[in-house]
């Protein structure tokens, strides 16, 4: 077996898959140097803390809670003494434009309950629907989801259950094919969004996450979710890894296919035996001398980017004791607006959104009596050529006005504190290619295999953990590919 005491790698992005994979690198006796661009770590899931509120900048949902707490685990560590992840009751509120709503959650009841309400023939296809994603599940989660797909072979040799599993359907035609209401279509179906993909083109794996959800339950970090990434900056500090933070690593340098130093925005050039990137791939692929081959080439030009995110933070002076902590309010239209995001790239009026309500279970995110909140809309990505400086505050007003509107009664009025985030910050600020908020999308063409592999096609000792590689987005994706890491470095 290769020695790799003191072997040096550099992670580049503290995001959770770079901190993951700094960490599970450091349990292997690796010296870790971990490089940030910002002067504070979590990547996507930033905190911006603004006049007494806590602003969790992304990720609000916390699933498969075993993947965090395994990190700590790695060091004999007991999580509990770093973090604090409590389930919710009702994981998502749906409202529905003619004010139907609907709360989803693991009560199997409640949900039987409520699906009857709105279409009786409908509760078989649920049960159906629930039990056929428990073997997408298995398939594509515990078998697959750490498994590194470097090779031809890795992937062929799946197929034949994957097609069994009707990869092939998107998962709005999967959920379609069990269910007749065209609300709880959507309701059964959206999952792909919270990874960047649209429902009518992301390949029916991704159904998976209906019955991941199930398995574990939906979490919150008290604190937010930043108090998970203080957790493990605190272990990593404690473990001695190396952190380097509001340094961009600006190039690699790199000798007959093996990157031997990198070079720091501030002129300083590090030696290093391995590069795991945490870094958009794309981005990171753009950026690099070495080019790779037509092969190579062809797969990077072929790739469709997940959308844009606009995320208003706000806090209020009133309180909104009704809502949910997570509510998803469709428009009118669905397919026609996830193609104009999608396809067409241009803004519509009629928006779907998501509204993270943090106080409704951690009053330590505002001051007393006060609510802290943010409001995700997505957009088209910047391959749009979307004017954010002009479109930025019409889009800020049109939420405000619909959020009025559909739930939150004199909210403008009442707004204390408030910023946006468009798909420039993720493109500037966060490096990713057109500013997608979450790489490249899911679809089957671009999963897997096809998707940016976790050890670099083009460069022997260059590595990829996070959205753009594989399995793909949302915490439990990037935080498997560090385990994908873990098997091959
Ligand atoms: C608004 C929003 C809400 C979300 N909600 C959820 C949710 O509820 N649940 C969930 O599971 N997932 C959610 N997600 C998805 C999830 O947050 C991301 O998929 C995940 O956090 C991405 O992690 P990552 O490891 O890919 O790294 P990233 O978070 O993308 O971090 C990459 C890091 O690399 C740094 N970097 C880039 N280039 C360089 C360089 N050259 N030198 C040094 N550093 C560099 C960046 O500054 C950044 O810190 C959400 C995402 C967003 C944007």
């Amino acid at each position: 077996m290769m020695n790799i005491k003191n072997k040096k790698v550099i992670v580049v992005g503290a995001g959770f898959g770079g901190i993951a994979a700094a960490l599970r690198l450091k349990a292997k006796k690796y010296d870790v140097t971990l490089v940030e661009k910002h002067k504070d770590l979590g990547g996507r899931a930033r905190v911006f803390k603004k006049n007494g509120f806590t602003f969790d900048a992304g990720p609000t949902v916390i699933t498969a809670p075993y993947l965090i707490n395994e990190l700590f685990e790695l060091f004999n560590k007991n999580p509990n003494d770093y973090i604090n992840i409590t389930p919710l009751k009702t994981w998502y509120r749906f409202l529905f434009e003619d004010g139907t709503n609907f709360d989803y959650s693991g009560n199997e009841s409640l949900m039987k309950n409520q699906i009857e309400k709105i279409n009786k023939q409908d509760v078989k296809g649920y049960l159906d629907l629930v039990n056929f994603t428990k073997k997408i599940f298995n398939k594509g989660y515990i078998e697959l989801a750490d498994v590194s797909f470097d090779k031809p072979f890795s992937m062929i040799k799946h197929l034949p259950a994957l097609l069994s599993l009707k990869s092939y359907k998107s998962v709005y035609s999967l959920v379609s094919s069990y269910i007749k209401n065209e609300k709880l279509r959507r309701i059964l179906s959206m999952h792909p969004l919270l990874v960047g993909g649209n429902p009518f083109t992301t390949t029916s794996i991704y159904g998976l996450i209906l019955y991941l959800e199930k398995k574990w339950g939906i979490h919150y970090s008290m604190g937010g979710t930043g108090q998970i990434v203080e957790g493990l900056e605190k272990l990593m500090i404690e473990e001695n890894i190396k952190i380097i933070k509001g340094k961009e690593v600006n190039s690699f340098i790199i000798d007959n296919k093996k990157i031997n130093k990198i070079r720091l925005s501030d002129g300083n050039e590090i030696y290093t035996d391995n590069v795991v990137c945490n870094a958009d791939p794309p981005a990171i692929y753009d950026n690099l001398k070495t080019k790779g081959g037509l092969l190579f080439s062809l797969k990077r030009k072929r790739m469709e980017y997940s959308m844009g995110l606009f995320v208003y933070y706000f806090g209020t002076k009133k309180t909104y004791k009704n809502i949910e902590h997570h509510t998803i309010k469709f428009g009118n239209k669905y397919k026609e607006h996830l193609e104009d995001i999608f396809k067409h790239k241009k803004l519509n009026a009629d928006i779907s959104y998501y509204l993270h309500r943090a106080t409704a279970t951690d009053k330590s995110m505002a001051p007393t009596g006060h609510e802290c909140f943010y409001v995700l809309v997505p957009v088209p990505n910047n391959l749009s050529k979307i004017n954010w400086s002009m479109e930025g505050e019409k889009m800020k007003d049109l939420i405000i006005d619909k959020m009025e509107n559909d739930l939150l009664p004199e909210l403008k009025k009442n707004i204390v504190e408030d910023f946006y985030l468009t798909p420039d910050y993720f493109e500037k600020e966060l490096n990713t290619k057109y500013g997608s908020g979450f790489s490249i999308q899911p679809k089957f063409s671009q999963s897997a295999y096809f998707r940016f592999h976790n050890k670099s096609e083009i460069c022997d000792n260059l590595y990829f953990v996070g959205a753009g590689t594989h399995p793909g987005a949302g915490i439990p994706g990037v935080l498997s590919s560090a385990k994908v890491l873990d098997k091959i470095l």
